[in-house]
């Protein structure tokens, strides 16, 4: 079975590709950057989403020479012209908490009535052939006014998908995975890939 790597040293991540790589049928077989024995962090220094996700995926490319695939994902808030975006896991600061970056992003929206915000990731595939592929997955949403739920990580206490009145903290993990930005953006992926094999 042809081998894929996923640019990440996630876990969680692996897990749930996995299984979508799986439901899709895709004959191929999924290793991790820890598979591969790649431990360092590749810099993502890039100022877009699907420059990150590109830089990481050439990363492995070029030194480990075997089709790849990277995601980055970014919180893009319209009345902060796209802010957090690129930026979303150090908003407050390199070192700074997730807890850190609500409070930040709450204090910058204080007071502002339109608070219309998106997840969106996009996914950079190398394939065998060093040809290179962008997919994307968006939901739409907004931010609240404080902090709700348990569940999840990063924005989910203040992200309310469009069409709920719940925020992703507030929803079941197996719900949000469901609909999420990140689930979009593999669901299409994977959909290309289908169509590549058969
Ligand atoms: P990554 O590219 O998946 O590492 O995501 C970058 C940052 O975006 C994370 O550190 C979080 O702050 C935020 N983020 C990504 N996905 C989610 C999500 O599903 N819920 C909440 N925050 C997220």
């Amino acid at each position: 079975m042809e081998k894929i790597c996923f640019a990440t040293h996630n876990a969680n991540k692996l897990k749930e590709v996995r299984q979508l790589f799986q439901e899709a049928g895709l004959p191929f077989l999924l290793v991790s950057l820890d598979d591969i024995g790649c431990t360092e962090d590749i810099a993502e220094t890039a100022e877009t989403l699907e420059g990150n996700a590109m830089l990481k995926a050439r990363h492995i490319w070029t030194h480990y020479h075997m089709p790849v695939f990277a995601d980055d994902t970014g919180l893009e808030v319209k009345a902060l012209q796209g802010a957090p975006g690129v930026y979303s896991a150090r908003y407050a600061g390199p070192q700074k908490s997730d807890s850190d970056n609500v409070k930040k992003l709450l204090e910058a929206l204080r007071g502002i009535e339109n608070r219309q915000a998106r997840f969106r990731t996009c996914i950079a595939f190398i394939d065998t052939d060093g040809q290179e592929h962008l997919f994307e997955g968006i939901v739409e949403g907004h931010i609240t006014h404080m902090p709700r739920g348990t569940q999840g990580f990063g924005y989910d206490p203040v992200f309310c998908p469009a069409g709920d009145t719940r925020t992703f903290a507030e929803m079941p993990l197996d719900e949000k995975n469901k609909i999420s930005h990140r689930a979009r953006a593999f669901q299409a992926f994977c959909r290309w890939l289908r169509s590549q094999v058969s």
